[in-house]
C-alpha cells in the first residue's frame, strides 16, 4: 500500500491518488487525464495530415481541367461537362473548409441530370469518381421503398457506397453517389392533395434525409470484413449525390410554359428563337416541380443540368474518340491475337445509321459491334490471318434483320 502511494505520472507528475487512472509501463506510468491530452494531439494531427492531403489529392483540378479530363470520355454535352466541373470544383472546395474560418458556410451541391436514357448521364458521374479517385456507386431509385415495404430501403445506397470503399467509412463518406432514374420516385400530378401515389412522395422524404446530410446506421450487407457487426454509421453531409433521370413527357411542361411566357411577353424567350428540338435546354426547377419531385428534394440538388440527344455525328464520334471508346477497344483485344484490326468509315456510320434506325440509342453502339465482331474474335485466335478489316458490306452481311430485332428487343 505504502510502495502504491509513492506512484505517480510519469507525464505530469501527479500522485495516483490524484487521478483516476494510472497504467503502467515498462519503465514509466502515465495518467487518465495525460492519455486524454495525448489522444487530443494525435486526432488534432491525424486529421490536419489528412486533409492537407485531402487538399492535394483534390485540388489539383480546377474546373477547367476538369472539363478538359471529362472530354476525353464523354463526347458533346458542353453544358453539362461546365455545370459538373464547377459543382464538383466547389464541393471540393467546400470539404477543405475550415469550420473557424468565419461565419459563410458553402453549402452542397448535389446536381441532378435530365435526359433521356443513354445520353451520357452515368458516364459523366462515373467518369468524376474516376478522375477524383473517390468510391463511386450507382442506384436505381426505382428499387428504392419506404422503410417496412418489399424493396431496398433507402439506406442501402450507402451500404453500397461503403462496399465501392471497401468499408473504409471515412472514404466513403467523401464518395458520389449516382441515383438512377429520380423521375420514378416522382408523385403523379403537382397537387398532393389529389394524388393517391403516396410510396414515390414516401420515398422521396427518405432520400431528402441522406441529401440534406445526416448520419444513418448502414447495415453493411456482405459485410465479409464485419460479420460481427451489425450498422455502421455513415454521416453523408460530404458525399456528392448525383441524380440523373429522363423525365419523359417533361418536354410538354416546358413547351406549355414557354409558351405562356412567350405570350405573356409577346414575344419568345427573351427574343431568342425557342428550339423546339431541344426544349430541355430551357428546364428550370420548376418543371421537376410540376413533374412531381417535391420542392424540398429540388432544393437539395441545386445544379440543374441537362443532356442533348445524341444526333448521328455524335454517336459517330462516340464510337472512336473517347479515350476507351468501343472500337478503341475491339482493336485492343485483337491485338492482343496480334490481330491489326482497322474499320472503314463506311461501315462506322453503317454502325452508327442502324443504332438510329433501331433507337438504340449509343448503348446499342457496343451491342451492334459485338454482333458484327464475334464471328471474327471467334475465329482469328485459331487461325493465322493477322490482319481483319471491316467495310460497309462485311458489317451488313454481319447484321441480319433477326440479329437486328433481337437487339432492339433487348434494348
Ligand atoms: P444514361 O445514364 O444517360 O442512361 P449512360 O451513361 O449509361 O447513359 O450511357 C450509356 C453508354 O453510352 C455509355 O457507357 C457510353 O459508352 C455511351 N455514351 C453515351 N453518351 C456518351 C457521350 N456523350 N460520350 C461518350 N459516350 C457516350
Amino acid at each position: 500500500m505504502a510502495k502504491e502511494e509513492i506512484l505517480e505520472c510519469s507525464f505530469c507528475g501527479r500522485k495516483k491518488a490524484e487521478t483516476d487512472l494510472l497504467i503502467a509501463g515498462m519503465d514509466a506510468h502515465i495518467c487518465d487525464k495525460c492519455i486524454e491530452q495525448a489522444h487530443g494531439i494525435v486526432t488534432e494531427e491525424i486529421s490536419d495530415v489528412k486533409s492537407s492531403k485531402l487538399s492535394k489529392d483534390l485540388m489539383l483540378k480546377k474546373p477547367l481541367e476538369i472539363k478538359e479530363f471529362l472530354d476525353q470520355y464523354i463526347i458533346g454535352q458542353v453544358e453539362t461537362k461546365r455545370a459538373m466541373a464547377v459543382a464538383v470544383y466547389n464541393h471540393y472546395k467546400r470539404l477543405l473548409q475550415k469550420e473557424t474560418d468565419d461565419e459563410v458556410e458553402i453549402e452542397k451541391s448535389n446536381i441532378i441530370l435530365v435526359g433521356e436514357t443513354g445520353t451520357g448521364k452515368t458516364l459523366v458521374a462515373r467518369t468524376i469518381a474516376k478522375m477524383l479517385n473517390v468510391p463511386f456507386s450507382i442506384v436505381d431509385a426505382t428499387v428504392l421503398t419506404q422503410a417496412g415495404y418489399v424493396g431496398e430501403d433507402v439506406e442501402s445506397i450507402l451500404s453500397r457506397l461503403l462496399q465501392a470503399a471497401d468499408y473504409d467509412v471515412e472514404k466513403a463518406e467523401k464518395g458520389i453517389v449516382f441515383i438512377d432514374e429520380i423521375d420514378k420516385i416522382a408523385r403523379k400530378g403537382d397537387n398532393p392533395s389529389i394524388t393517391r401515389d403516396v410510396s414515390g412522395e414516401g420515398v422521396q422524404q427518405a432520400l431528402l434525409k441522406l441529401l440534406e446530410g445526416s448520419v444513418v446506421n448502414v447495415p453493411p450487407k456482405g459485410g465479409r470484413k464485419h460479420p460481427e457487426q451489425k450498422f455502421i454509421e455513415i454521416n453523408t453531409k460530404d458525399i456528392l449525390f448525383i441524380a440523373g433521370g429522363a423525365f419523359s413527357g417533361i418536354d410538354r411542361t416546358i413547351s406549355k410554359r414557354l409558351n405562356r411566357q412567350a405570350v405573356g411577353f409577346g414575344a419568345s424567350l427573351e427574343g431568342n428563337k425557342i428550339d423546339e428540338e431541344n426544349l430541355l435546354q430551357y428546364i428550370t426547377p420548376l418543371d421537376l416541380k410540376s413533374f412531381g419531385l417535391i420542392p424540398e428534394i429540388i432544393g437539395r440538388l441545386p445544379v440543374l443540368s441537362y443532356m442533348n440527344p445524341l444526333d448521328a455525328e455524335t454517336l459517330r464520334a462516340i464510337l472512336t474518340e473517347p479515350k476507351n471508346s468501343i472500337i478503341k477497344q475491339y482493336t485492343k483485344l485483337f491485338l492482343m491475337d496480334e490481330v491489326a484490326f482497322t474499320i472503314e468509315e463506311g461501315a462506322l456510320n453503317y454502325i452508327v445509321n442502324k443504332a438510329i434506325e433501331y433507337k438504340l440509342g449509343a448503348r446499342g453502339l457496343r451491342s451492334l459491334c459485338e454482333a458484327i465482331f464475334t464471328d471474327a474474335m471467334f475465329e482469328l485466335p485459331s487461325s493465322n490471318d493477322k490482319e481483319f478489316n471491316v467495310n460497309k458490306e462485311y458489317a451488313e452481311a454481319k447484321l441480319t434483320n433477326t440479329t437486328l430485332k433481337k437487339l432492339r428487343a433487348a434494348s
